[in-house]
């Protein structure tokens, strides 16, 4: 019998509910269960691939191709699971399946409501999930916070689950924040009982809390959570701030939090040990021995969650090198107006992201030509490697206004352009080139030594590529097709030859990247910026 626990949070949003369930996962994957993690989202897009990252933060690429919320890195990153398009899932795609059914007649002769029909919907996705990904347990993130007109449905659909799978198969976890006024010097209940009690007014009873407070809650403090909010004392966890997000699972762990869920659902498992995490990631990531300072050069540096998944690939990339990776993050659109060296003189790497539209693409190239002429480690991915592929045939190959037809569709010189297969498509939803692709390396390059394999998988997200009639001419002044996609011979990693590491991928290997296991690119592109950093000291 399969076992679902669903995580809500109540009080203010960026809580951490993401981290919080994906840490769950983690204890439990450590007592030996097989978990699988679901997110549910209110909005209304089908899915956030249609939104500015402004408006979502990073669009998360799933194996098989599926654009979804960043929490699902989150979930990959903690835990071993691999996500796929049935662990998200939006009103957008709720409404949608529903009216389809209805204007095929499923239901005919019946008025379609939110209850039952949308909550029906909601409920038989996450058995889907459950059953498609063959967990154990099932951990089912509701987007939102508690009390949001948006998210009731979920909130129904979450109620009347342990109706359908019995008291014991479901746990409702509820993440909630106890504040500190400083006035007062205490901190505060009160939010959180309120927001208790918005989800028992929906007739869901929490069964464990955890707090986010900045101070410690004293047993007076979880006494009083117990009694106003009628969840037992030692199902109040206390989550304070940590340094590293990677700590939540042990704080977890700590304060019992698996072995309440196991007792709940009657779960007899192997008693856990986290020895290895802390030793290969939170010890390692607390404890570093040096620091670099890496440029991320992006159209999208005001939001810390636009490039989710590379802040963490880096970091991870700085644990396997006992590295602090310090950050400078770089509006491409402030390097049009001064020029790059004034931003990237005093930094040992550059990282080129991916994007969309032309705003702050001049920056980047800038950006490129500097660490190119340098001889700064840099690490171009999607947009960043169509950035590499211009400067070079701009600067290099003498290429006068050479461009992407993204950014001019009348350029003389269009060496990035549409990829074939894009040309007949009209709608914007779910129609990039989306997912896991196979690459094979050249030997001898410096993708095949950084991956030391012949054949590699990434994922991708993009409608344009490498136009093929520039190679030779690219080829012929240095720059190296390092990794092809033979099936249709398309160019996914550009590198050059007179440089310590210049490597430019089509693809965003920013997914694949753990805390015990970094993306070799990210992780070879921090030891050369080390090595650089060494040099010019
Ligand atoms: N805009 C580019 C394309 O569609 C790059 C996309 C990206 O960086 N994800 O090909």
């Amino acid at each position: 019998m399969t076992k679902y626990i669903f995580t809500t949070g109540g009080v203010i949003s960026s809580l951490g509910k993401g981290i919080a369930s994906a840490s769950i996962g983690k204890i439990l994957e450590s007592r030996g269960l097989k978990i699988a993690l679901v997110k549910l989202d209110p909005y209304i897009n089908v899915d956030p691939g249609t939104m500015n990252p402004y408006q979502h933060g990073e669009v998360y690429v799933t194996e098989d191709g599926a654009e979804t919320d960043l929490d699902l890195g989150h979930y990959e990153r903690f835990t071993l699971t691999e996500t796929t398009k049935f662990n998200n899932v939006t009103t957008g795609q709720v409404y949608n399946a529903v009216i389809a059914k209805e204007r095929r007649g499923d239901y005919l002769g019946k008025t379609i409501q939110v209850i039952p029909h949308i909550t029906n919907e909601i409920k038989e996705r996450i058995k889907k999930a459950a059953q498609v990904l063959k967990a154990d347990v099932v951990i089912i993130e509701i987007g939102g916070t508690v009390g949001d007109i948006e998210s009731l449905p979920f909130l129904e659909a979450a109620r009347q689950f342990r109706l359908d799978v019995g008291f014991d198969n479901v746990l409702y976890i509820h993440l909630t924040l106890i504040p500190y006024v400083k006035s007062a010097d205490e901190i505060k209940t009160k939010p959180t009982q309120h927001s208790v009690g918005k989800l028992r007014e929906i007739g869901i009873q929490p069964d464990v809390l955890i707090c986010r407070t900045e101070k410690p809650l004293s047993e007076d403090i979880k006494e009083k959570i117990s009694l106003f909010c009628n969840v037992r004392k030692d199902a109040v966890i206390e989550a304070r701030d940590a340094e590293s997000i990677y700590q939540i699972p042990l704080i977890f762990k700590e304060q019992g939090l698996d072995k309440i869920i196991l007792t709940h659902f009657n779960l007899h498992c192997k008693t856990m040990d986290l020895k290895d995490w802390y030793k290969n990631v939170v010890e390692k990531e607390l404890y570093p021995k040096h620091k670099v300072h890496i440029a991320v050069v992006g159209k999208y540096i005001g939001l810390q969650d636009a490039y989710k998944s590379i802040y963490e690939a880096l970091n991870h990339a700085g644990i396997y090198n006992n590295a602090k990776v310090i950050l400078k993050r770089i509006d491409s659109e402030d390097i049009e107006k001064v020029g790059a060296e004034k931003f990237l003189k005093d930094v040992s790497g550059a990282l080129i992201p991916g994007g969309f539209g032309y705003r702050g693409i001049e920056g980047k190239i800038a950006a490129v030509r500097f660490a190119r002429e340098n001889h700064i480690p840099l690490l171009g991915l999607c947009l960043g490697m169509q950035c590499s592929v211009i400067e070079f045939s701009r600067n290099v190959c003498g290429l006068v206004g050479a461009n992407s037809t993204e950014f001019n569709p009348k350029t003389r010189y269009p060496v990035i352009s549409l990829l074939e297969e894009q040309k007949k498509i009209k709608d914007m939803g779910g129609t990039m080139r989306l997912g896991a692709y196979p690459c094979r390396l050249k030997r001898g390059s410096l993708a095949s030594k950084v991956y030391k394999k012949e054949l590699v998988s990434e994922r991708h997200r993009h409608r344009f590529e490498f136009n093929n009639k520039y190679r030779k001419v690219l080829e012929k002044k240095g720059m190296v097709f390092s990794g092809i996609y033979q099936k249709k011979n398309l160019v996914e990693i550009v590198e050059l030859k007179d440089h310590p590491y210049f490597i430019a991928v089509q693809y965003h290997p920013e997914f694949k990247s753990k805390p015990d296991k970094p993306h070799p690119l990210f992780r070879d592109f921090i030891n050369a910026a080390l090595k650089f950093q060494e040099k010019k000291t």
